[in-house]
This record gives structure tokens, C-alpha cells and sequence, in this order.
């Protein structure tokens, strides 16, 4: 970048949301300064993890063509655990070439993706801590980075789940416990053929899990499995306050899901190559700070936008980043960088699956943690219970076996629960 480039819009962050807002401005022509601490994007990144195609084919036209890509997620699992046994519920997709999902490794796909920004012509700058950002009159007017200041007529915070910047001008308070979720991870190396046969996969697909109960149960916490070419991605993530409660390590808890028998057989013989942890903002709609102010916008995780109930937050950061780009477009073109200008991007969001999603999922968690026993604990008990009736034959009479599933099930609440647990989730979501 030459000395005496005016910039007209700095990007702080290179993940989902940072790149999606870089690659929307060069695009357009402005001068963007997309700025990264890490040595390489990526590098310290983590997630499950998959990134979701019609977002991110948005921003990269099929990328499936060119970009670091592990493997199309093809089948979708979900597994309920007791304390020994599963039950697995398997949902494939077949339907070749038209791509969903993609499992992909961060360290590798935000590499690839800063170098395509940077082709379509954002000045980039890695190891490049921001410490704080300038503020006149009220105003945010650049960043204030280790070394030197960079002026620029909007920032654009993308800066991840903690996000100290959009804390110190007043957008976002300290992120509560019950908030945000911890997550760590294993990456876990086999043969590519070892790992297509205990997935039942061939080259061209993949699998990615949820694990509910087992270890899990009783906590807001779900795992995740996902398949990559010759690694297996394997985690969990857990509320900070169930954690503590818990009184157990996150490495402890993890270990504990892996020697779980429905867990080891995909993993068995594999080599630790990758431990890593990270937080989702999982607060919600409720917990969203104000996302745009003079001068300055909040995309992705450091404005609290995940689905977690859907496992979504790469999907939503790149939108963001987007929209956020078009109103800094919009605001560049007028020559107006105000609060009044900049409230497009609230719009833009209101417009969109995200704020829509957020709105809808709004009381989701409460109500989940409030029936946290029933979905992680007695849901795995019940369908294992049907199973094993339906499948057992022993020399114990039928109408013996009904009679006693019934009086156990019914004592324990579950059939009474389930049904309406369910509708009663579903209304509270359509309830505006
Ligand atoms: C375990 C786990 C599993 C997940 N699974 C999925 C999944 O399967 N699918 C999905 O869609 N989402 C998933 N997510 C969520 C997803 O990873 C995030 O929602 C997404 O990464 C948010 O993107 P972002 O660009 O907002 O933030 P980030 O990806 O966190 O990027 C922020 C960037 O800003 C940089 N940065 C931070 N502070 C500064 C600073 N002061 N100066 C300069 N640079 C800075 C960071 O180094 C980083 O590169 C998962 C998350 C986790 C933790």
C-alpha cells in the first residue's frame, strides 16, 4: 500500500464476517485496509466445523472448485447417547452435485480466502494487533494498531467473539456467562480409507454429527463429529455456567466423550494432531448489542450473530460482512458516515435471515436449558428403550415387555413430555 493511499474503509479481522466485508468493498472499487493479527489468517482460528454453500458461494462462486474444501457434507448424523449405548439417526444426501455443506479446515480456508480479497484488490495487513481504536469528537475515525494509526471513513469491526474494540466505545458490555458457550476440539488423523469405511463414505462425501447426552447430559451441551479427507474433527461445545457447575476439565469432559463406545469405534487408532478451544456467543437476539454507530459497523461474532440451535454462525458472519460492506458503499457514495446513514445496515439485517432466524430462535435457549434432563437424558433413554423392545427376542413374552415399557415410560414422564415439548418448542419460535 503506498504511503499516501487515502483508505476509505478499515476492516478489522480476517475471519468469515471480515473477509466477506473486504472482498464486498474491493469489488466496488474502494480502497479497503483488511487488517489481521495472526502471522497467516487462520492460523489460531477454530471451529467444528462446516461452512454453509449458498453464503459462500455469495461471496465465492464456486469456491467448491478452487478453495481448500475437505469434503462435501453428504450424510448428517445425530447421535443420542446414554451412558453405553446410541441411537443414530442418519440423514443422507445423494443428490450429487448440489452442494449444502462443506466440512473445511480454518487455518487453511481463511488463508485462501484473504488471498482472493486480496486479489480482487484489498490492501491486507497480517500481524497487525489493533489495540484500540481513535475516537474524535465522539466518533470513531481509525485504529490504533501496536506500531502506527490508520485513518479511514469507516471501520468495520469483525473482530470475533470478544471483540475489546466494540467494548471500548460502549457497543457491547462484558458477555455473560450463561452467554457463551466453550468449545474444544480435537483434530484426529487416520487413513482416508480407515475413515471412509467407519463412516460409510466414498471420497466425495462426508459426515458431520451431533452428539447429544452420554457425557453431555444434563448440561447445555451438544458435540460435534465432522469428517475431513483424512482427519476427523471432534468436539464439544458447553455453557460456561454448566461447566463450572460441572466441576470437571474441558480436556476431562472430552476425553470422557471419546471413550464413550459409540464415540471410540470412529476414532479408534486415529493420532491427536490438533487441540484447540474457542467461545460461540450463544446469547442471542437478547444478548445483540447495537450494531452500527458514527463511523462504525459490528459483523459476525463480535455482534453476537450465531444460530446456535442450528449450528450457524460462518453462514451469518459472511452475510453480515456483506451487508455491512454494501452500507459502507452506499454511505461512501453519499458522503455520510452517520449513525443515520449507517442504520441501513440495521435495516439490511432486519431484511435478512439473520435478524429473521435470531427473532425467531429469541427464547429458544432458555426454553432448551429449562428441559435440558428431557432432551439430553430422557430422549436418549426412550429411543434406545423403543429400540431395544422392538429389536430384542429373548424368551420373555411380548405383552410382558410392553407392559413394563409402558409403566417405566410413563413414570418417567417422557411420552407425557416429548409430544408436547416439541409442538410447544415449535410455537414459542413462531411467536413474534
Ligand atoms: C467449536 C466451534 C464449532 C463451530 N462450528 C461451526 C460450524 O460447523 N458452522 C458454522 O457456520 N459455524 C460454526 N462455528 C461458528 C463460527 O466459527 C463463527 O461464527 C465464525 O467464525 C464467526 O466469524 P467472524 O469472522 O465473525 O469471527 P472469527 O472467525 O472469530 O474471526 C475474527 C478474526 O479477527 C481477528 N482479530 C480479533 N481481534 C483482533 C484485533 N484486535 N486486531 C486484529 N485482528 C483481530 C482474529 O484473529 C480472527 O482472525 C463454530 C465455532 C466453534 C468455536
Amino acid at each position: 500500500m503506498e504511503n499516501n493511499t487515502k483508505i476509505e474503509v478499515i476492516v478489522v479481522g480476517a475471519g468469515p464476517a471480515g473477509v466477506s466485508a473486504a472482498i464486498t468493498l474491493a469489488r466496488a472499487g474502494k480502497k479497503v485496509l483488511l487488517v489481521e493479527r495472526a502471522d497467516t489468517a487462520g492460523e489460531k482460528n477454530m471451529f467444528g466445523g462446516c461452512i454453509y454453500a449458498k453464503q459462500t458461494a455469495d461471496i465465492f462462486p464456486k469456491f467448491w472448485e478452487t478453495a481448500p474444501v475437505e469434503r462435501p457434507i453428504s450424510n448428517q448424523k445425530i447421535l443420542l447417547l446414554t451412558d453405553c449405548n446410541s441411537t443414530q439417526i442418519e440423514y443422507s444426501d445423494s443428490s450429487k452435485g448440489c452442494y449444502k455443506a462443506f466440512s473445511v479446515i480454518r487455518a487453511k480456508w481463511d488463508k485462501w480466502a484473504v488471498e482472493q480479497a486480496q486479489n480482487e484488490g484489498a490492501y491486507y495487513a497480517p500481524k497487525t494487533l489493533v489495540k484500540e481504536l481513535l475516537v474524535e469528537n465522539g466518533k470513531v475515525v481509525g485504529i490504533q494498531t501496536e506500531y502506527e494509526k490508520f485513518y479511514s471513513d469507516i471501520v468495520i469491526l469483525a473482530d470475533g467473539v470478544n471483540s475489546i474494540l466494540a467494548k471500548q466505545i460502549g457497543l457491547r458490555n462484558e458477555i455473560k456467562d450463561t452467554d457463551v458457550t466453550l468449545n474444544v476440539k480435537e483434530v484426529i488423523k487416520l487413513s482416508k480409507e480407515k475413515l471412509e469405511d467407519r463412516f460409510n463414505i466414498d471420497e466425495n462425501e462426508g459426515t458431520g454429527c451431533k452428539i447429544i447426552g452420554g457425557p453431555l447430559k444434563d448440561m447445555f451441551a451438544l458435540g460435534f463429529m465432522y469428517t475431513n479427507k483424512d482427519t476427523i474433527s471432534i468436539g464439544y461445545g458447553i455453557s460456561l455456567d454448566d461447566l463450572k457447575k460441572k466441576k470437571i476439565t474441558p480436556y476431562e469432559l472430552l476425553e470422557e466423550l471419546k471413550e464413550h463406545p459409540a464415540i471410540a469405534k470412529y476414532i479408534k487408532g486415529g493420532e491427536v494432531i490438533e487441540y484447540s478451544a474457542h467461545l460461540i456467543p450463544e446469547g442471542g437476539l437478547n444478548a445483540m448489542p447495537k450494531v452500527y454507530d458514527n463511523r462504525v459497523m459490528i459483523a459476525g461474532d463480535a455482534a453476537m450473530m450465531v444460530n446456535n440451535i442450528h449450528m450457524e454462525g460462518t453462514n451469518l458472519a459472511m452475510l453480515s460482512g456483506k451487508l455491512a460492506a454494501q452500507t459502507a458503499i452506499f454511505a461512501l457514495e453519499k458522503g455520510d458516515f452517520s449513525a443515520s446513514t449507517l442504520s441501513l445496515y440495521h435495516k439490511k439485517l432486519k431484511d435478512s435471515i439473520i435478524l429473521k432466524d435470531m427473532q425467531t430462535h429469541k427464547n429458544t435457549v432458555p426454553f432448551i436449558k429449562k428441559h435440558i434432563k428431557t432432551i439430553t437424558e430422557m430422549y436418549p433413554e426412550f429411543a434406545q428403550q423403543v429400540l431395544e423392545l422392538m429389536t430384542t427376542a429373548d424368551e420373555i413374552p411380548k405383552r410382558a415387555k410392553y407392559r413394563k415399557f409402558l409403566s417405566s415410560t410413563v413414570k418417567s414422564g417422557i411420552i407425557q413430555k416429548s409430544i408436547p415439548l416439541g409442538i410447544f418448542a415449535m410455537e414459542k419460535c413462531l411467536k413474534k
